[in-house]
C-alpha cells in the first residue's frame, strides 16, 4: 500500500489534504518522494522559522536527543532555564509556562486569567473579551474563545465565558467591557481569520480600558511571535506588552513547544499543582528553542526579516491580479481581484511552489531565512499563476 493509502486507512480523516507526500527538506526547499521540489512559501505553518533542518538547529536537536531527551517536571534541567532566562530576556517578561502547542498555550492564559481574577475579585468576574474573526485553537476552551461561528458545531457544549468583540470597534469593546470581564484576549494579526492587522486605535483602547479596570490583556502571537512580523512580538509594533503573552509555532523551529508568558502582576498566580503538563519545557524542545533564539538575537537579524517583507510586498503590489497586500512583517496576506486562493494554493503546488490560504486571502509564512534569490524565484511562479 502507498502513503497515501495507508494514511486514508488508518489516520482520521480530520483535514483536507493535498495529495502529495513530503519526504526532505533543506533550507528553503523541500522534495516530495516522487524527488520533486519546492520552494516553501508556508514553512509548515509557520514553524519552521529557520527553514528546513538548519545546521546549528539540527545539531543543537541532536546534541540534546543524545544527551537527555526527556525528564519529567519534578526535576529541573539545565537546558529549559537557559532557554527560559533568553525568551525572558528577548521579550521582556518574568516568568514562563511551556506547555507543547499553540492552543495549549492559550488555555494556560485563560486559566492564569481566570484565576488571577478569582484570587483578588472573588467569583463572578471569569469572562473572557474575545475578537470576531479571531482563531485561539482546537481544544473546547480555545475553541469557545475563537470568535468565529464555523468552529461552534457539534461538539456542545461549548464553554461558557467568552464574549465576543467586533475587531477594530472600539464603541463595541466599550459597551462589552463590564465588571464580569476579567481579560481581554487578541491576536494583532488575525492569522487563520484573514491575515487582518488590528488597527493602533483600537489596541490602544483595549489597553486603556484593561488599565482602568484591572482586565488583563491576553495576546495570542502564536503565530505572530519569536520574529514573524519584524519584531520579536508583533506587540512591539504597537509599543505594547500583554500582561500575558502566548508563543508556539516557530518557537522551536519545528519541534512542538507552546509558551504562556506573564509579566509582573500574573507571576505569582500558579501555585504548586494549579497548571501542568507532561512534556511542556521538554529538552529537545528547549534545545531547537535556544537556536531559534540564537538566531534571532544575531546581529540585524530582523532587519533583514523586514527587508525581505518589503521586497515581498512591493513585488506583489506590482502584479495586477493583486487587490491588496496586507498583514505584518512576513505574515503576508494577498486579496486577490478575481481568482479563488484554493485554486492558486493547488496550482502553486504543481509548479513547485508552497503557499498558505487564509479566509479567501493567498497567505505566506515564508521561514525567516528565505533568501532573495528563493524569494524571486517563489513570486515569479506565483505572480505568473495569478496573472495567466
Ligand atoms: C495556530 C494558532 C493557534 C493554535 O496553535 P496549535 O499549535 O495548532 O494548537 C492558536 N492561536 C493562533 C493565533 C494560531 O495561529
Amino acid at each position: 500500500m502507498n502513503t497515501i493509502d495507508k494514511f486514508n486507512e488508518h489516520i482520521m480523516q480530520s483535514y483536507g489534504r493535498y495529495p502529495l507526500v513530503m519526504e526532505q527538506g533543506e533550507g528553503r526547499r523541500c522534495k516530495d518522494e516522487n524527488g520533486k521540489e519546492y520552494i516553501d512559501f508556508g514553512s509548515g505553518i509557520g514553524t519552521n522559522s529557520l527553514g528546513y533542518c538548519d545546521e546549528k538547529w539540527a545539531d543543537a536537536v541532536c546534541a540534546q536527543v543524545r544527551t537527555l531527551q526527556h525528564s519529567s517536571n519534578y526535576y529541573y534541567t539545565a537546558v529549559q532555564a537557559e532557554f527560559a532566562e533568553k525568551l525572558c530576556a528577548v521579550s521582556g517578561y518574568k516568568k514562563i509556562f511551556f506547555g507543547n502547542s499553540g492552543a495549549e498555550a492559550n488555555e494556560c492564559a485563560i486559566k492564569i486569567a481566570r484565576k488571577y481574577s478569582f484570587d483578588k475579585y472573588g467569583k463572578g468576574r471569569h469572562n473572557i473579551i474575545t475578537l470576531v474573526n479571531s482563531f485561539h485553537g482546537r481544544t473546547i476552551a480555545t475553541l469557545s474563545a475563537t470568535g468565529q461561528d464555523v468552529f461552534h458545531n457539534y461538539f456542545f457544549p461549548f464553554l461558557e465565558g467568552f464574549i465576543n468583540v467586533t475587531a477594530n470597534d472600539v464603541a463595541d469593546l466599550k459597551a462589552k467591557l463590564d465588571d464580569t470581564v476579567c481579560a481581554v484576549m487578541l491576536e494583532y494579526v488575525q492569522g487563520e481569520g484573514g491575515v487582518m492587522k488590528l488597527d493602533k486605535e483600537f489596541v490602544d483602547a483595549v489597553y486603556a480600558l484593561c488599565a482602568e479596570k484591572d482586565v488583563l490583556v491576553i495576546a495570542d502571537e502564536v503565530q505572530t511571535g519569536v520574529g514573524r512580523t519584524g519584531k520579536f512580538l508583533a506587540g512591539d509594533h504597537y509599543g505594547k506588552k500583554a500582561d500575558i503573552t502566548t508563543l508556539a509555532k516557530g518557537i522551536a523551529g519545528g519541534i512542538p513547544m507552546g509558551a504562556c508568558l506573564v509579566g509582573e502582576k500574573c507571576e505569582g498566580v500558579f501555585t504548586p499543582g494549579t497548571h501542568g503538563s507532561t512534556f511542556g519545557g521538554n529538552p529537545i524542545a528547549c534545545a531547537g528553542g535556544l537556536a531559534v533564539l540564537d538566531r534571532l538575537n544575531s546581529e540585524g537579524f530582523l532587519d533583514e526579516v523586514n527587508r525581505k517583507a518589503e521586497l515581498f510586498r512591493s513585488e506583489l503590489e506590482k502584479c495586477s491580479e493583486v487587490e491588496s497586500v496586507s498583514g505584518l512583517g512576513l505574515m503576508i496576506g494577498i486579496s486577490l481581484k478575481s481568482k479563488k486562493a484554493g485554486d492558486v494554493a493547488k496550482a502553486a503546488l504543481d509548479r513547485g511552489l508552497l503557499v498558505l490560504t487564509a479566509k479567501e486571502k493567498v497567505r505566506l509564512l515564508p521561514p525567516l531565512t528565505i533568501s532573495d534569490e528563493e524569494i524571486k524565484e517563489g513570486l515569479a511562479i506565483l505572480i505568473d499563476i495569478l496573472e495567466e
